[in-house]
């Protein structure tokens, strides 16, 4: 579609049906909010920390409904959205971000491997599942989700040459924001990631990843391809998460936040569902809509329930220790460096954790606040 939200089409790829368009649109309306609830969850100091996906929903979801059932999605740590489109419940997709547990979600059950935290870890995984299952003829394919920082890692350049030379059934979608972390776009040399992929024997797509059809058409056809044999490829999703890397600390500038959010993924995606009567006649459009909606606070209140104890501590059933408010988990397991003074050897201040959530708002101020 355009960034209109019109349908633009393109001869290589099968659009989704109406009724793939409203999943499309039904699971970014919940992201977002689910989004927002754990952003704000981790303001409160009730997780750790929470690395925010607002603005790229259309990637993780459109990447994640192209899967068959019996494919794997390996997800890393931004992508919870994608988790939750998958059937995840999403307070255990949080558990990571308490300090709880690894995986709060039996992997197996959903077929979505834990969240990796190393960059591009997952990559090389999701090749060595995907090539196993084939070793014992069972039809798997999988898509392992990367940010573009991701790619300059050595674990994702392994996972493409292993990928090509055993022929694994992968899709690398990476979803590129144009930052890796606070490094802007303008330091790598490559004016785009998909074509790097031609150097390793795997496939290159580059698409609109603010557009959710867009992104379910390509990677629809990168996964039967790489299915029947055809190799596996890399999907560059281009997108622009609208939050920070993590908490707070903003690096874009508001030229560029205000393009990105002329594009967002979601009203574009209503907009084509509107003008095409995916969702019946204008008032059946808004019950529809409104429908969607709720489901979005019922993911949100679920959320609050399981994850927002007193002062940070841990309600959810996945926790069995005492009731230590996450940040204060994550800063006892966290390796940090020892900062020695020559003056007084061992009594420098510490470095701040890194993840600790910013409290930009008060706690008081934030439980005043009954959507929250
Ligand atoms: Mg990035």
């Amino acid at each position: 579609m355009d960034r209109h939200g019109r349908r633009v089409g393109h001869p290589l790829f099968t659009a989704p049906g109406p009724a793939r368009l409203a999943d499309l649109h039904r699971a970014m309306v919940i992201g977002r909010r689910f989004n927002q609830q754990a952003g704000t969850l981790a303001r409160r100091g009730s997780l750790a920390v929470y690395p925010s996906s607002t603005g790229q929903e259309a990637a993780q979801v459109g990447g994640v409904l192209a899967l068959s059932e019996q494919d794997w999605l390996f997800p890393s740590y931004r992508d919870s959205v994608a988790l939750i489109t998958r059937g995840v419940d999403p307070a255990q997709t949080l558990t990571l971000f308490r300090g709880d547990w690894h995986a709060g979600y039996d992997p197996r059950r959903h077929r979505c491997a834990p969240q990796c935290t190393p960059l591009a870890t997952n990559a090389s995984q999701a090749v060595g599942l995907t090539y196993a299952a084939r070793r014992e003829g069972r039809d798997v394919a999988a898509l392992a989700l990367m940010g573009d920082g991701a790619t300059s890692g050595g674990d994702a350049r392994e996972a493409y040459d292993f990928a090509a030379v055993w022929n694994a059934p992968v899709v690398f979608l990476v979803q590129n924001d144009h930052w890796a972390t606070s490094v802007s776009p303008h330091r790598p040399a490559a004016p785009a990631l998909d074509p790097g992929a031609s150097g390793y024997g795997v496939k290159g797509y580059h698409v609109d990843g603010n557009d959710a059809a867009a992104v379910y058409a390509v990677v629809s056809r990168a996964l039967a391809e790489a299915r029947s044999g055809g190799g596996p490829a890399i999907v560059e999703a281009v997108t622009c998460r609208l939050d920070p890397h993590t908490g707070s600390g903003a690096y874009r500038d508001g030229a560029e936040v205000a393009y990105w959010t002329e594009r967002d993924p979601l009203l574009r995606t209503e907009a084509l569902l509107r003008a095409e009567g995916a969702l019946g006649n204008d008032g059946e459009a808004d019950r529809a809509l409104a429908a969607f909606g709720a489901d979005a606070e019922r993911v949100a209140a679920l959320v609050r329930e399981r994850m927002a104890g007193e002062d940070g501590a841990a309600r959810s059933t996945a926790t069995a220790g005492p009731s230590t408010p996450p940040t204060e988990r994550v800063r006892v397991v966290s390796p940090r460096p020892r900062v020695r003074s020559a003056g007084s050897p061992g009594t420098a201040p510490r470095p701040p954790v890194r993840g600790h959530p910013p409290r930009s708002l008060s706690t008081a101020e934030l439980r005043r606040e009954p959507r929250l």
